[in-house]
């Protein structure tokens, strides 16, 4: 048998298919060790075939490495395949996306252990009293039954080893499973379906177009619809995908998933660690869990036979990866639901314009649900004009009418949320006699200030630098604080509520894999009144004591210069404005503006998704924006900031050709700096396209293959979210 492998080292000279001779244990997607040039790689079994067009007697061998089953399915080594083809990226690179790390690095060996297990007591006088580690392991296990070595070697140093010789226990090797969200409790909710809970049910599973969207309001009920189609292809012996924007936010949906489906559940997290994930990988594998929750790359989970997949909050940014490839969650998720022949069910309040439109006309199946479960209304939103606040004197961060509805909230034992997406204490720290602005060395960016560890950090980098005594320039010691974020938030409202316990939840504050989920928790349990919070606390949470929402900001997003901003700024005041009145209580937010006729302001507030949507799909086709073209954005970066140009010179001969060859699908062509022209010591370029016409991407991709060099990196974006 021949063996087409692919080894694993992401050069472009080992990009290519090698033909090896196999034997009968090599499957499709299996590991095994190839003989390359002097060396032994790793490397992927693509195909099998009995016939190659090199002479046979040319062909080396390769060894299988003894894995229980391969490591990739067939169907993940064809995905891999169009992957690789779309985006244009070393295949050794695409294979990684569907493997935990451990399983390339061979470390998995660690994940057997000792377990000591007791035979048998000791008989009088064949324990000496002496021995004290030995009569407490001996005593522990009693208590405690199997126990892994370590843990008892950590107790009671040598006891357990002693206790063997002696014969009272026997140790075993075992596979051990950690688990990793073993705090994740919950009750298990089981709930009859509303009418409109049903009847999306049954839609989803009647309609035959393999993209389903669920448009329906924040606290509608809509997870509960996903677990319902979840349990159905698990009833029927399949398995599920389930996507949500970012797993750590989300415990409670853990918690639930767990309550219901126990083991079968799988957690893919990235904050889980490199143990950790290659346990709940292997089980997706082995078939013993056939449900995987996670973030965006747990669209690559190794799971056959797919009954459903789920993407929730479909229009949120991180579904699209930023680093190479750049995949887009929903193109993985589509060539997944068409291999299985399964439905991809997509939900949010506020549909992406680009999928609602495909909905609208027809190609993705449109299931509405209007209503908040038990007809709950949805939360009043009254406008603080801060301009006006400003004009009365008012020039804190809190409005008058939300220090009122603050005061009501705490008087009456309900819990607020405040919301400014922006972290740290201040935005900027300026010099007031030079106008100097404290900057990253690193990147084009000015610095934060982080007042609790009294330092300046880069929110690109993520450098930090002692805190400023004067200025740099000039020496002049009198230092502004230019813009508010979510720490001087905090200190402000201590200030104005002192007996208010106040959380904050930021990246600041969520540190580690437990960081998230304990704010969360504390503030579930009440520990808290106020919760202050940058975006992290817009998704998806569902807190019943929460009655009001302050929106400090709303314009902040606004003003971006990206083509959805304005979309993004809807989406984001609909999701956080949706935390508020969920249960019994009727709930309110305050959203503070200094434009208070902004248009899409005046949506969100009506909780108009319809009518925004009419409005925006007028404007972007009106400028020809997506969906109705196509923007690509080619970064070229590096740290030589020669090397980083001459290939961007390659790139733009490249590029430029094809415009002029094909200028007719083209409405928009240049090249420039990139808007920040340096982040973490690598020098940024870009060419920025507009296509009407996208049948040149392939070419473009191709393009950029190819002026990639040691130095440089150039990569492709096709409608970015981020432009800097
Ligand atoms: P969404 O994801 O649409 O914002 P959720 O799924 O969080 O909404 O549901 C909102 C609230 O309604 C949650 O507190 C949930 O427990 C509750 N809920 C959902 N379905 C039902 C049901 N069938 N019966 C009673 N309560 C429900
Ligand atoms: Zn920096």
């Amino acid at each position: 048998m021949i063996a087409e492998v692919i080894v694993d080292i992401a050069s472009s000279e080992t990009d290519r298919i090698f033909d090896y001779l196999c034997d009968g244990k090599v499957a499709v997607g299996s590991r095994v060790r190839a003989p390359f040039g002097g060396k032994t790689l790793p490397g992927f079994v693509m195909r099998l075939k009995q016939t190659s067009e090199l002479p046979i007697e040319k062909l080396k061998k390769v060894t299988p490495c003894d894995d229980e089953v391969p490591a990739l399915t067939e169907e993940c080594v064809r995905l891999a395949e169009k992957l690789t083809a779309r985006y244009r990226v070393p295949k050794a690179l695409v294979l990684r996306l569907f493997l935990p790390t451990e399983m390339r690095t061979g470390k998995i060996r660690e994940l057997m252990r000792n377990y000591a297990e007791l035979l048998r007591l000791p008989t009088a006088g064949e324990l000496s009293a002496r021995a004290k580690n030995q009569l407490g392991a001996l005593e522990y296990l009693q208590k405690n039954g199997k126990t892994d070595c370590a843990e008892l070697n950590n107790l009671f140093p040598g006891g357990v080893a002693g206790l063997e010789k002696k014969g009272l226990v026997k140790i075993t090797r075992e596979q051990i499973l950690r688990d990793p969200y073993k705090c994740v409790t919950g009750e298990r909710a089981e709930r009859t379906l509303t009418a409109d809970q049903a009847r999306a049910v049954e839609r989803v599973e009647r309609d035959e177009r393999a993209v389903q969207l669920i448009h329906g309001v924040t606290g509608s009920g809509k997870t509960e619809i996903y677990l319902t189609l979840i349990a159905k292809s698990l009833a029927e012996g399949k398995s599920s995908i389930f996507l949500v924007p970012e797993i750590s936010l989300t415990p409670q949906m853990l918690a639930q998933l767990r309550s219901r489906f126990g083991k079968n559940a799988a957690i893919l997290h990235s904050g889980l660690s490199a143990g950790e994930r290659f346990d709940e990988w292997w089980r997706l594998r082995t078939g013993e869990a056939k449900i995987a929750i996670g973030a965006r790359s747990a669209i690559f989970a190794p799971l056959e036979n797919l009954g459903v997949i789920i993407l929730d909050e479909e229009h949120d940014a991180s579904y699209a990866s930023e680093t190479a490839p750049r995949y887009n969650t929903f193109d993985v998720a589509y060539l997944r639901a068409k291999y299985n022949g399964c439905k991809l069910v997509l939900g949010s309040a506020t549909p992406s314009v680009d999928t609602y439109r495909r909905a609208k006309e027809g190609e993705f199946s449109l299931i509405r649900l209007a209503k908040r479960i038990n007809q709950r209304p949805l939360p009043e939103i009254v406008i603080a004009d801060m301009r006006s606040e400003v004009r009365r004197g008012n020039n804190s961060a809190f409005s008058f009418a939300l220090k009122e509805e603050i005061n009501g909230c705490l008087e009456n034992g309900k819990q607020a949320i405040l919301f400014l997406n922006r972290r740290g204490y201040s935005q900027t720290v300026m010099c007031k006699e030079c106008g100097y602005v404290a900057k990253c060395e690193a990147c084009d960016v000015s610095l934060t200030y982080h007042r609790d560890e009294d330092c300046l950090k880069c929110h690109y980098c993520g450098a930090k630098y002692t805190m400023l005594s004067a200025c740099p320039d000039c020496g002049g010691v009198k230092l502004a604080y230019a813009g508010t974020g979510t720490q001087r938030i905090v200190t402000d409202l201590q200030k104005l509520y002192p007996t208010a316990r106040i959380l904050r939840m930021d990246n600041d504050t969520t540190s580690g894999k437990e960081g998230h989920y304990k704010i969360l928790k504390a503030f579930g349990e009440k520990q808290a009144d106020i919760l202050v919070g940058t975006q992290m606390i817009a998704k998806g949470h569902d807190f019943p004591a929460v009655t009001l929402v302050g929106i400090l900001d709303a314009d902040m997003s606004l003003h971006f210069s990206d083509y959805r901003s304005r979309e993004r700024t809807f989406q984001l005041l609909t999701q956080v404005a949706g935390r508020s009145g969920r249960a019994e209580e009727k709930g309110k937010v305050v959203l503070q503006t200094f434009d208070p006729e902004n248009e899409v302001l005046r949506y969100a507030i009506g909780y108009d998704y319809e009518g925004f949507y009419q409005n925006e799909i007028s404007l972007r086709a009106a400028m020809a924006f997506p969906p109705f073209s196509k923007i690509v954005r080619v970064l070229v970066s590096g740290e030589d900031d020669k090397k980083t140009v001459e290939a961007l010179r390659t790139v733009y001969t490249g590029l430029e050709a094809l415009y002029l060859e094909n200028s007719e699908k083209f409405l928009f062509f240049n090249k420039m700096r990139a808007p920040i022209k340096r982040i973490q010591n690598k020098y940024r370029y870009q060419v920025l396209m507009r296509l009407c016409d996208t049948t040149v991407l392939p070419q473009i991709y191709e393009i950029c293959a190819l002026a990639r060099t040691r130095d440089a990196l150039v990569s492709v974006e096709e409608n970015p979210s981020n432009l800097s």
